[in-house]
């Protein structure tokens, strides 16, 4: 199954799309991850992308695109993959059909994650993540049993370096203008499906499922 993830900033795209990939054994892509461990492992393309997410801009399209390319070659990807976080724009999701064409594998889903943009912020705000396993949680709706420590491995939990109120602002309005034009697009191209994406994690899981078992 190819999938696109579409949704704003903390509208569950990352947690959902794990769940997705372990339950149809295809990787899960997250350009935002494949640009923070760039930037943490002080690359070349880590420093040029640096100041453009700390700004909660978007990085340029020929450094996603050529991760996203590198990333698709990968041999995992044979039967399929999840992108959460990309494409965030027209000209990102034109650069992947035309990537998909060339070797005859189109998107089947673009699978919206309805979020109201109000939920969004006090989401984006609680966020914290384990430094070590990556399992996340939400100080006001999920919160570790032992304050600043990670349930299931006992790592250090962190806060991604944009979850600050002013980065947060920026990166919805980025979405909004830059990102929710391809609602449009794939909707006209047939591929669209929208899940509500409030409520409990378990539920929304299992209406994706739902979603996803009318096309093969
Ligand atoms: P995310 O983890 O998806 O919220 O992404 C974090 C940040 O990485 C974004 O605010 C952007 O600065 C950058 N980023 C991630 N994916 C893309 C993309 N497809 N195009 C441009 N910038 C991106």
């Amino acid at each position: 199954m190819r999938i696109v993830l579409l949704g704003a900033p903390g509208s569950g795209k990352g947690t959902q799309g794990k769940r997705l990939a372990e339950k149809y054994g295809i990787p899960q892509i997250s350009t935002g991850d494949l640009l923070r461990a760039s930037v943490a492992a002080k690359t070349r393309l880590g420093r040029q992308a640096k100041a453009a997410m700390d700004a909660g801009q978007l990085v340029s399209d020929d450094i996603v695109v050529g991760l996203i390319r590198e990333r698709l070659n990968e041999p995992d990807t044979a039967n399929g993959f999840i992108l959460d976080g990309f494409p965030r724009n027209l000209a990102q999701a034109e650069a992947l059909d035309a990537m998909l064409d060339e070797i005859g594998k189109p998107l089947q889903v673009a699978l919206l994650i309805d979020v109201d943009f109000d939920i969004l912020m006090k989401r984006l705000t609680g966020r914290r993540t384990c430094e070590s396993c990556g399992q996340m949680y939400n100080i006001y709706t999920s919160p570790p049993k032992v304050e600043g420590r990670c349930d299931k491995c006992g790592g250090r939990l962190v806060q991604r370096a944009d979850d600050n109120e002013e980065t947060i602002r920026k990166r919805l309005e980025v979405y909004e203008e830059q990102t929710m034009p391809l609602i449009a697009y794939y909707r006209e191209q047939g591929k669209l499906h929208s899940i509500e994406g409030e409520g409990d994690i378990d539920d929304i899981f299992a209406r994706i499922v739902t979603h996803l078992e009318g096309v093969q």
